[in-house]
């Protein structure tokens, strides 16, 4: 069968014994296509009940993955993961921060608001302004805000402050109570009520935000018009059950630290964690994996980073949902020069995820065009992680600048070894950094960028006949993709080549 078909199969090319990065192969076109793109779906799911429609996870790094970044990569189906390396001033770690970030991600596009933001009668309108910026949803201030008898979120309801009931020249010195709507004149609803009656409210009323009151009239939760036309506006978003962003957060290997965190970050919400270390084949993934299982058995937790099968073997018997598949792979990562120990990304992930029977594998590094995505979803990657494709968007941290020398938008890009982020000892980096920071060119939004993206896999896969992605590896592991190695001078002709 071999000799008949065109190319090789998977199995073939990556034999033991030689590494194999996303350029070193091409797909070959030897699948009649029959199948409408309307059948087609990517999505992929990470266990614990967290699906994803876009198959991406944005990095756990400090010049990708914040609160915008989060927001925005869980609106087009992805889900961010917020990196650790958040500082006080003393350069001591601020884990708050973290959580803080947790909870805003999950504020942000709620069905029920389960902990609004409140104010008390006795406010001033100036301090309510005040907590509405301390309390930014994206990138916008909290502007509404149910009134409660003691200010508390789950006080009785004695009225609501809007926007439009104060003028920020002449009122900001009046008390709350002098420019509310006061109980008599507010609408609210009587939990229980769902969503859809909450939303006929809203709009049967001509009124944005809607309280949902117990019985005995305390707040239970908000619900507002904005958040019911975003699940319109952002049919793909990736949510828990009450419809509220998913969001996950990486934890160190080092308990002292690592203990606080994970209690801080999923009281605040978070679906899940990742521990984020280089090497995850290690007793300290080992210690924290079995702490976590212990204690936060309901939520997601990934391990890694690893590249071979013998530590896939190891995190399932963890218990890992998934892992990060990938050393020395990464486009700022200089760990194979710095401590010998790497492996091409490709080959990670084709040789660790046969052995990941019930782990999903997450191909991390490397990933530099869209192409590569559609490779690592075809050789048994179930989502793969986005490092350097999302760092120059307008929603990673860190401003646009113009690169002197090109002349070009760019944004900085650094790795979490690397001296600048100074996360050393850390993410189980030596002394000796393993990565560097340069810039990368600015992308634009996600909300346009990550459409663009899925548009190039949905073609890839729609020119190999894949409905989905389970598809797609049933194809490759049956022999059915072909694939062609590629001479140096193949991937030269495969990118633009002799224009002026
Ligand atoms: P990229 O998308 O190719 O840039 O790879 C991003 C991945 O590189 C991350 O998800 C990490 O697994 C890894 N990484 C991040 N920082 C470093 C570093 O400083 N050294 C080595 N690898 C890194």
């Amino acid at each position: 069968m071999e000799n008949s078909k065109s190319g090789i199969s998977a199995e073939k090319l990556f034999k033991e014994g030689l590494g194999i990065t996303y350029d070193d192969f091409t797909i070959l076109d030897t699948i009649f296509t029959d199948i409408d793109r309307e059948e087609m779906n990517l999505e992929t799911t990470l266990g614990k009940d967290v699906v994803l429609k876009t198959p991406i996870i944005a990095s756990p790094m400090d010049t990708v993955t914040n609160d915008e970044m989060c927001i925005a990569i869980a609106l087009q189906g992805g889900i961010g993961c917020i990196h650790y390396n958040f500082k006080n001033p003393d350069g001591s770690l601020d884990i708050d921060k973290q959580a803080e970030i947790v909870k805003q991600v999950k504020r942000f596009e709620n069905g029920f608001i389960e902990n609004p933001v409140t104010v008390s009668p006795e406010h001033k309108i100036y301090e309510t302004i005040k907590i509405g910026e301390e309390h930014k949803v994206g990138k916008s201030a909290i502007d509404t805000f149910p009134v409660t008898e003691n200010g508390e979120p789950h006080g009785k309801v004695v009225g609501i402050l809007r926007k439009q009931d104060y003028s920020r020249t002449k009122h900001t010195n009046l008390m709350v109570k002098e420019r509310m709507i006061p109980l008599e004149k507010l609408i609210m609803a009587e939990w229980p009520i769902t969503l859809d009656e909450a939303n006929d409210m809203l709009w049967g009323n001509h009124i944005l935000s809607l309280p949902v009151v117990e019985k005995n009239g305390s707040l239970k939760y908000l619900v507002t018009r904005s958040d019911l036309d975003k699940n319109e506006e952002y049919p793909l978003s990736t949510k828990d059950e009450k419809k509220r962003l998913r969001v996950l957060f990486a934890v160190e290997t080092r308990p002292e630290i690592a203990y606080e965190r994970l209690e801080k970050c999923f009281n605040a919400g978070a679906d899940g964690c990742i521990i984020d270390t280089s090497q995850g084949y290690t007793m300290y993934e080992r210690d924290m994996a079995e702490y976590i299982k212990k204690k936060y058995s309901d939520k997601l937790i990934i391990g890694g980073n690893i590249s071979t099968k013998e530590a896939c073997k190891t995190l399932e018997k963890l218990g890992f949902d998934a892992y990060r598949c990938g050393q020395g792979s990464g486009s700022i990562c200089t760990t194979a020069g710095a401590i010998g120990i790497s492996r091409a990304g490709a080959s990670a992930v084709y040789q660790s995820t046969k052995q990941a029977k019930n782990m999903k594998t997450i191909a991390d590094g490397g990933i530099k065009q869209v192409g590569d995505i559609v490779k690592a979803l075809a050789i048994g990657a179930d989502a793969v992680m986005l490092g350097n494709m999302l760092a120059g968007t307008s929603e990673s941290p860190g401003d646009m600048i113009i690169d002197p020398q090109s002349g070009l938008p760019v944004k900085i890009y650094r790795g979490m070894g690397s001296k600048e982020a100074n996360t050393g000892g850390i993410r189980g980096y030596s002394k000796l950094p393993q990565g560097i920071s340069g810039q990368v060119r600015y992308k634009g939004s996600i909300h346009e960028w990550v459409p663009l993206i899925r548009d190039g896999i949905m073609s890839g896969f729609h020119v190999l006949n894949c409905k989905n992605i389970e598809d797609i590896q049933q194809k490759m592991y049956s022999g059915e993709i072909r694939f062609e190695k590629r001479t140096n001078s193949s991937v030269t002709e495969s990118n633009p080549h002799n224009i002026v």
